[in-house]
């Protein structure tokens, strides 16, 4: 079986994280950075599609407009990896 990795945004970078290590783990280990738990961050061509489309996911994987900042208060995928 495939193991699931973590993804976290770290200063709002996403890094893949060790499956072991926690959110919680890495906010306490680094509490100057600012970390949040979010989904895999998506390819430029997944990111193409979403700019032609109109429609993006935020880092927590809801859908929102492609400039747009999700009810959880999480900017889209395009905005964070500064694609906009
Ligand atoms: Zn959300």
């Amino acid at each position: 079986m495939k193991r699931k990795s973590n993804w976290m945004l770290i200063d709002g970078r996403a890094r893949k994280i060790k499956p072991e290590l926690s959110v919680e783990f890495m906010q306490g280990k680094y509490p100057e950075k600012r970390i949040e738990k979010c989904c895999a961050p998506p390819s430029i061509a997944t990111m193409e599609k979403w700019v032609s489309n109109g429609v993006a996911k935020a880092v927590d994987g809801c859908r929102v407009e492609p400039d747009g900042i999700c009810p959880h208060g999480y900017d889209s995928w395009i905005s964070v990896l500064g694609w906009i």
